[in-house]
Order: structure tokens, then C-alpha cells, then sequence
């Protein structure tokens, strides 16, 4: 019997021509991309059966997907799922494998070795030698498991660059598509981890996939893990670009990975230097989340913390949540404010001293500027919220407890200004943190606690969380 089980394989696609939540027509070839998605990812089998058949069994494994997701489970290929079947990922059958192979995905030693079989064209070889051992890195940083580098002979994990079909049944696909995919523990072919060489692969850069990103990646299953539903956990099945520099295993993969091995036993105590603490996904439900920033986006709310940020489709009240990275591989992450303006359909985020515009996902020419470019007085460091005001057309820039006003159109501050929040606001108390407008209501957020206003007055005190799902 075939071990289909065993094989993890990383898609991406169109994310370079992403540019907005702007729904997709779902055509015939939509149709085709995801029966694909589906036979290959959540083992949809051919249809050798009726029409009727064959549509029951997409609407099945649709909802397996998108319950996966955290998608509105609808088992019908709307707008949202096919965004998300668009996006780069890795196509382990997300759900199958557990059934198929119950536990029992774990080298019996704490002793392995890997071996580079061969090299790609697009990175020297000392940049793919220090991106392979950084990823394997990653997991010994966190359990007993070590890893040690042979020249010949066979290793437990064999890592090649190989394109199309290259003889395990599972060809790649030329650019796109399938990146990579790996096996998980066993003997043989178990372990082994292929790149498609058919890709761009690249060493630092956000243009392209980064190597050191999708081997870590594959090798968390070809150490016996799974896909993970947590979007910050770098087992998530989609691709998306991190900083590197910075990378840190987030603590979904810690938790993972430590459940089968342990943890490491002899990580070096080093008062000097401490450790960086592994990213935790935001939660919608902890009480005491604080976001960044919120603003509108083409009609959908977005809701920025850390990394991450929440995305509202209108009128569904669905709600996904996403790296920032992974639809702005530009913009920062921990950003201070944001806020769209609909005049030049820009939507802007603002960190320190710099201001990033972009129109949907993409980087608007000539950004990031500076926060003086603006017209804000020098003394300002920092902005801790902005919105953009329908009624007026102005946008107020928020710092803590007083705001400024902005002429999007002369490009300059209003005179009269700061204001104090609270004598226009009255009863916002504390300052401000995230604040944006919808439907003609303006939320500001202090803290937890969000202030409604509307008919010039304080309608209600609400929490953080009241438009996310909790
Ligand atoms: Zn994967
Ligand atoms: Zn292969």
C-alpha cells in the first residue's frame, strides 16, 4: 500500500498577484484549482461515481477545508475559501493524516543525521548549507533532539533539490505550486525533505521563498509533526515570509514538537544574552487583549496585535486570522495605528517614525516616509491610534490623551490642534490606543475597554474583542 500519509507538501501560488480583498470569480477553472486542492490535500477521491456523488463528497471534504481554516463552513466554494486555496501552503492532508496513521510519527533517537544531496542554482552553497542547519536549529534549540551533518552514505534525512517527477510519485510542478515536501519519521524515503528546484529560493529576501523558512517547516514533519489550524505556528500549512533575522519557533511548534520528544534538557543558561520568548498567537477571548490598531480595508475591518491580525469579511461577521507578513511581506509587525483613506484608496500603517501606505497589499511608490513628512510637529514620537473621520474627511492622530487633525487633501495639520480627546469625546477616558470608524460610529479603544460614540454623544463601553469571535 502506497503511504500517502507520509508526504507533506508545501503549494504556493499567486501571492505576488494578490492586491486586495477583492472577491474572485469563481469559473470553471476555479472549479478545477479546487477539486485539485481537495483530491490532493484532504484525499477527495476521483469521481468514478455520479455527478450527484461527486458533489456531495466537494461539499464533505469543502467543509473538512474550511473548518481547518476557521472559515465559515459552508461546504460550497465561495470567495473566501478559494482565497485561502490560493494561498501558498503545505498540502499534508490536513485532517486524513491523523486517521490514516495514528501516532507513532517519531524517530526512536535523539541522534540524527541529514545529508545535502545536491544544491540549488539560486544561493551559493554555504547560504543553503547555513539554511538548512539554522532550520534544523530551530527544533534542537527546543528538545534533546541533535543533528549532525554527513557527506556520503545514507542519512536519515536526505534533503534534495529535484524538479518534476523525480521518482517518488509525487512530481512537482514547475514554478509555484508544490515548493517542497518532506516524509515523515521512518526508514527509507521516512525523514526525507525535496525542494523543487523549480522555484526561487532565496536566502534573506522576502522575494521568493526563503529557504530556512519552508525547510524548517518541512523538517517539523519530518520529525513526526503535523499541520497546525494556529496561523502564527510555522506549521501552518500556508507559506508565508518572516523576518528571519528575527525568527523565533512560536510556541504552538514548541508545545508540538516537545510533546513528542521532550523538552531540551541542556539549554545554556546565559544571563548575558536572554532568551527570546516564543511568540504566542493572539487570543480573541483573553481578556486582557489590547489590540494595536484597527481599520477599515476596502470594507473589511482589520484588527492588528503583534504579528498576527484579524480579518472581518462584511456582513458574514467571519473572521480569520492571519500573519501581517503573509499579505504585506513590507509592513511591520506591532504596528501603532492604522487607518485607510478612501480618496486615494490607501491604506496606511504607522510604527515610530515611519508611515507605510499601500493600496490593498501592495506597497504604495516612495513608502515608508516619515512620520514629519506628514506635518506633524517633530517633538511627536509616537502616534498611538489614527482614524479617519467619513463626516469631515480628516484624519485624527491620536497621542495618548490628545489628537491632531489631517488635511488628507492640502497633505497638512489643521491648525488649533492638539485637542484634548476627552473635552471632544466626552467621557473617553485614559488614552487612546487603536480607534477607527464603521457605519457612522466612532470606536475609540483604551486599554481592554473600547468607547462607542454616535449622535455626539458616549453610547456604550464595550471590551477589546467585541467584533472578533470569541
Ligand atoms: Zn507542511
Ligand atoms: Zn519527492
Amino acid at each position: 500500500m502506497k503511504a500517502f500519509y507520509q508526504l507533506c507538501i508545501l503549494i504556493g501560488l499567486v501571492i505576488k498577484t494578490h492586491s486586495g480583498p477583492v472577491p474572485p470569480s469563481i469559473g470553471e477553472e476555479e472549479e478545477d484549482l479546487a477539486k485539485n486542492y481537495l483530491k490532493k490535500l484532504y484525499n477527495m477521491k476521483e469521481s468514478t461515481r455520479s455527478f450527484g456523488r461527486m458533489v456531495s463528497e466537494m461539499s464533505e471534504k469543502l467543509r473538512e477545508m474550511q473548518e481547518f481554516f476557521g472559515l465559515e463552513v459552508t461546504g460550497t466554494l465561495d470567495a473566501e475559501t478559494l482565497e485561502v486555496m490560493k494561498k501558498p501552503r503545505c498540502g499534508v492532508p490536513d485532517v486524513a493524516a491523523y486517521a490514516v496513521v495514528p501516532g507513532n510519527l517519531k524517530w526512536k533517537t535523539n541522534q540524527l543525521t541529514y545529508r545535502i544531496e545536491n544544491y540549488t542554482p539560486d544561493m551559493s552553497q554555504a547560504e543553503v548549507d547555513s539554511s538548512i542547519e539554522r532550520a534544523f536549529k530551530v527544533w534542537a534549540d527546543v528538545t534533546p533532539l541533535r543533528f549532525t551533518r554527513i557527506y556520503s552514505g545514507v542519512a536519515d534525512i536526505m534533503i534534495s533539490f529535484v524538479v518534476r517527477d523525480h521518482g517518488d510519485g509525487y512530481p512537482f510542478d514547475g514554478p509555484h505550486g508544490f515548493l517542497a515536501h518532506a516524509f515523515f519519521p521512518g526508514p527509507g524515503i521516512g525523514g526525507d525533505a525535496h525542494f523543487d528546484d523549480d522555484e526561487s529560493f532565496t536566502f534573506s529576501s522576502s522575494n521568493g521563498y526563503n529557504l530556512f523558512l519552508v525547510a524548517a517547516h518541512e523538517f517539523g514533519h519530518a520529525l513526526g509533526l503535523e499541520h497546525s489550524g494556529d496561523p502564527g505556528a510555522l506549521m501552518y500549512p500556508s507559506y508565508s515570509f518572516r523576518d528571519v533575522k528575527t525568527f523565533v519557533l512560536p510556541q504552538d511548534d514548541v508545545n508540538g514538537i516537545q510533546a513528542i520528544y521532550g523538552r531540551n534538557t541542556e539549554v545554556p543558561v546565559d544571563p548575558e544574552e536572554p532568551k527570546p520568548t516564543a511568540p504566542v498567537t493572539p487570543n480573541a477571548c483573553d481578556p486582557k487583549l489590547v489590540l494595536d490598531a484597527v481599520t477599515l480595508l476596502r470594507g473589511e475591518m482589520i484588527f492588528f496585535k503583534n504579528s498576527l491580525f484579524w480579518r472581518n469579511q462584511p456582513l458574514s461577521y467571519q473572521s480569520e486570522q492571519h500573519l501581517i507578513k503573509s499579505f504585506w511581506p513590507e509592513a511591520p509587525e506591532n504596528i501603532d495605528a492604522a487607518y485607510e483613506s478612501p480618496s486615494d484608496d490607501l491604506v496606511y500603517f504607522i510604527k515610530g517614525q515611519k508611515v507605510w501606505a499601500f493600496y490593498g497589499y501592495d506597497i504604495a511608490k516612495g513608502y515608508p516616509k516619515t512620520l514629519s513628512s506628514m506635518g506633524l510637529p517633530p517633538k511627536v514620537k509616537k502616534i498611538s491610534a489614527a482614524l479617519y473621520d467619513q463626516e469631515s474627511g480628516k484624519t485624527l492622530f491620536f497621542v495618548n490623551d490628545r489628537y491632531y487633525s489631517y488635511d488628507g487633501t492640502t497633505k497638512k495639520m489643521d491648525e488649533g490642534y492638539p485637542k484634548r480627546v476627552e473635552d471632544d469625546f466626552p467621557g473617553m477616558t485614559g488614552k487612546v490606543t487603536a480607534a477607527f470608524q464603521y457605519r457612522g460610529f466612532t470606536y475609540l479603544y483604551s486599554g481592554p475597554r473600547m468607547f462607542e460614540f454616535g449622535y455626539g454623544r458616549l453610547l456604550r463601553v464595550l471590551s477589546n474583542n467585541y467584533f472578533l469571535p470569541c
